[in-house]
């Protein structure tokens, strides 16, 4: 199995004394090793102060979303190589609040992921049903459109890492049962091995979605589960570190 992956998503939560979180779980990291590697992906104005603050910790910096271009007049966004150089190692793209608020559709995921591993940084593509979807039993169906639409063409378990966020269990306190879990993410490694019979059994799938200390344990467990994507419990060093202690 690949090493686990921890990942942290802050969305639009922090500011400049927020780095007091990081620099306990970079304190923590120091301590003991954890044998799962941190991500903390806070807001785009804190990379660069966090990246600094990481370096040389055991503990990666990513960013939330990038723009597809590399340069240009597109005011306000901010592409991958300037994510890179500002320090980030990684970044989310295609997470369902991007594709709800911006439109964002599987062809600009797909761009954006490109462009991220353009710039050298690895790609956290988000994928993940809606509650009719799963209601009217179309999981399976939208996981696999989406992966067929939002994934680079070539695949390698460094640049890549895929996160199944379920969009009814972000934020809510609702997650899947671990055999509906078992079931998405075994779709997505298949998807992968398809594309890539060395690299795809090694790419790392995350579950996203509600995860907290109290249940990591039992999502992390569950096969090809090989990390997590966190929201709300990643705001504090307590609960994140609480939920790598899964492993
Ligand atoms: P919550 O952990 O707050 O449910 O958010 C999950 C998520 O969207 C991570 O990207």
């Amino acid at each position: 199995d690949p090493r686990p992956l921890v990942a942290g998503n802050w969305k639009m939560n922090g500011l400049r004394g927020s780095i007091s979180e990081l620099e306990a779980i970079i304190a923590d990291a120091q301590a003991r090793p954890w044998p799962v590697d941190l991500m903390i992906c806070p807001p785009a104005t804190l990379v660069c102060a966090f990246a600094k603050a990481a370096a040389g910790a055991k503990i990666a910096i990513g960013a939330q979303d990038c723009h597809a271009e590399v340069s240009g007049a597109f005011t306000g966004d901010i592409s991958a190589e300037m994510l890179k150089d500002a320090g980030a190692s990684a970044v989310i793209v295609g997470h369902s609040e991007r594709r709800t608020y911006h439109g964002e559709t599987d062809d600009m995921v797909k761009a954006k992921a490109k462009a991220a591993n353009r710039a050298g940084l690895t790609a956290i593509v988000c994928i993940g049903e809606t509650y009719e979807e799963r209601e009217a039993g179309a999981t399976i169906s939208r996981i696999e459109r989406q992966l067929a639409g939002s994934l680079p063409e070539t695949i390698d378990a460094v640049k890549l890492v895929i996160a199944y966020e379920p969009v009814w269990a972000i934020g809510t306190g609702l997650t899947p049962t671990p055999k509906d879990v078992e079931q998405v993410h075994q779709t997505i490694r298949k998807h992968l091995v398809s594309l890539d019979k060395s690299s795809g059994p090694t790419v790392r799938i995350l579950y996203g979605g509600s995860v907290k200390p109290s249940n990591a344990k039992e999502l992390m467990a569950v096969p090809n589960v090989n990390g997590a994507l966190v929201g709300g419990a990643s705001l504090t060093a307590k609960d994140f570190l609480g939920i790598a202690a899964a492993y």
